[in-house]
């Protein structure tokens, strides 16, 4: 069983995976896989037409009784066994991740480790379908309620954690006894192939878990075929927003998480030095290229010229460099288009009239003259009505604002369209709490630059950061992947003495 076939020189051809088989479809669209390090085409991939969508959602439709219907302490030792593999092959799925999206290795192990974490919650999963129970709620009458899986479901992913994301979705979703349809980014898709093998080797049964690239076909075939029940989504707002409500206007539930502009509030109190090595990882690390990077750092008072000041030598330092070089704290941009978007903004930052204290526009990396690199850029004396402020860049791209107090800084977050991650950096006890408590955000640190929830709690944004409801994984991600179901039962010993005609209460 292979997931890609490559002939020499040429790059490697990926496959689909339906049915339980790797294959690549005779003709149809493909589409390139770059590598990020070095500019060149490192894969084909297919683009799955409707056809082979639908190829893909017969196969989950068919699987689905005999999934639904086995034991929850059986499924879960699929998920232990995949755990297993998971922890093996940690390393090669973090050197595949680095491969196609150009994270540092160690980065990508992170990834591998977040997602690895959700598929431990999924182990518990006979735990988490526990009931509830009310005995005698009338005279011999007896009530409970329990979780019953929604059907076929479908994952949608973005390019920025090709292992990770995919993983907030489909351990909890196969583990509550869904059957699972995964269309990854088509920028980075060989990571989703490779946890559909540890799945095979896991002992998953065929058509419970299913892959299959593309791009928008693909996607609007799931979302509005009558047979997918669910729609996970993790991407950028505009998709969000259209994946919410298509999905939604097919009768479909959905959760949809979107783009971010996360801001880290600085207090003249804190430990100013803290507060710039936080940045520094929350802002460059990944080269901004993720969801809770901190990409706005509000200083409070005296806190400004501080904090630009430690700043400003740490940025211009950065390390800029290939995956696997030794030494390198940032790597490159996913693709040359994602690139140009980028040196745009920076553009229109000092077009606008922003202070650019670090420019890493003309940032050459030894040996890699058509990789996608660019170096930390640092804006100063960034207001609220600018591009580079208002937009997501999705790059090592760090804006700061300056405000009077705690209460400018807060108004200023919540003024915000997007409300996923928001971090404060302060001694003061009472004016963390006080930001705690209204800021409009999902997920919140207090002297944690990107504080993302573990498994076991949920995920998510709130504002046009999450469209939907429910956060992914944690005890969200169950209530997502199941229906209620509320029983009312009574074993009479002879039928009712006559019909009733009015609205029926206990006791
Ligand atoms: P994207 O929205 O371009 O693509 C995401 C997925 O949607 C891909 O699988 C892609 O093939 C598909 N897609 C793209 N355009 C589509 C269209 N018009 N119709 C249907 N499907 C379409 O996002 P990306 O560039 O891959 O990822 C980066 C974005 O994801 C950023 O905005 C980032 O903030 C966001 N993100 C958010 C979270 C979160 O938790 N909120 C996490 C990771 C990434």
């Amino acid at each position: 069983m292979t997931s890609a076939a490559s002939k020499a020189d040429s790059p490697a051809t990926l496959t689909h995976f339906i049915g339980g088989r790797f294959f690549i479809p005779d003709g149809g669209e493909f589409g390139d896989v770059f590598d990020p390090a070095t500019g060149k085409v490192a894969a084909r991939v297919p683009m799955a037409d409707l056809d082979l969508t639908r190829e893909a959602i017969a196969a989950a439709r068919q699987a689905l009784p005999s999934w639904a219907g086995t034991p929850p302490l059986r499924r879960a030792r699929v998920m232990f066994r995949f755990r297993e593999l998971l922890e093996q092959n940690a390393d090669e799925l973090a050197r595949i991740i680095s491969s196609e999206h150009g994270k540092l290795h160690d980065d990508a192990s992170g990834e591998v480790t977040r997602g690895l974490e959700v598929v431990e919650f999924a182990c518990g999963i006979p735990h988490l379908l526990k009931g509830e129970f009310s005995e005698n709620v009338g005279t011999g009458v007896d009530s409970w309620s329990l979780r019953q899986p929604v059907g076929v479901c479908a994952g949608i992913t973005p390019f920025n954690f090709p292992a990770m994301v995919p993983m907030w979705m489909f351990p909890v979703a196969l583990a509550c006894g869904n059957t699972f349809i995964l269309k990854p980014s088509e920028k980075d898709p060989s990571a989703a192939l490779y946890l559909a093998r540890l799945l095979t080797e896991a002992g998953l049964p065929e058509g419970v878990f299913n892959v299959i690239n593309g791009g928008k076909q693909a996607v609007d075939a799931l979302l509005t075929d009558p047979d997918v029940a669910a729609v996970s989504f993790v991407g950028s707002t505009p998709v969000a927003e259209y994946i919410y409500t298509t999905a939604s206007a097919h009768g479909k539930r959905v959760q949809a998480l979107g783009g971010a502009k996360n801001h880290m509030v600085v207090l003249p109190d804190a430990d100013i030095e803290q507060a710039a090595n936080a940045l520094m990882g929350a802002a460059y690390g990944s080269a901004g290229e993720r969801c809770m990077a901190i990409s706005a750092a509000v200083a409070v008072g005296e806190a400004g010229d501080r904090l630009v000041e430690t700043l400003s030598p740490m940025v211009r330092n950065l390390k800029v460099g290939p995956a696997g070089s030794r030494g390198s704290e940032m790597g490159p941009l996913v693709t040359g288009e994602h690139l140009e978007r980028v040196r745009d903004y920076v553009e229109f930052g000092v077009r606008e009239g922003a202070a650019l204290v670090v420019d890493g526009r003309d940032v050459e990396v030894e040996g890699h003259p058509g990789g996608y690199y660019l170096g930390g850029c640092l804006f100063d004396r960034v207001n609220e009505g600018m591009r580079i402020y208002r937009e997501e860049i999705f790059g090592p791209v760090l804006v700061v604002l300056r405000v009077a107090d705690l209460e400018e800084a807060l108004d200023l977050v919540n003024r915000h369209e997007f409300g996923n991650g928001t971090a404060i950096f302060t001694t003061d006890g009472r004016a963390a709490r006080r930001f705690v408590h209204g800021v409009e955000a999902g997920m919140v640190g207090v002297n944690v630059p990107i504080p993302v929830p573990m498994a076991f709690h949920s995920f998510g944004g709130w504002k046009r950061s999450l469209f939907g409801p429910l956060h992914v994984h944690g005890p969200d991600g169950v209530r997502f992947y199941t229906r209620l179901k509320t029983v009312t039962a009574r074993w009479p010993d002879q039928g009712p003495a006559r019909a009733e005609y009015t609205m029926p209460t206990m006791g």
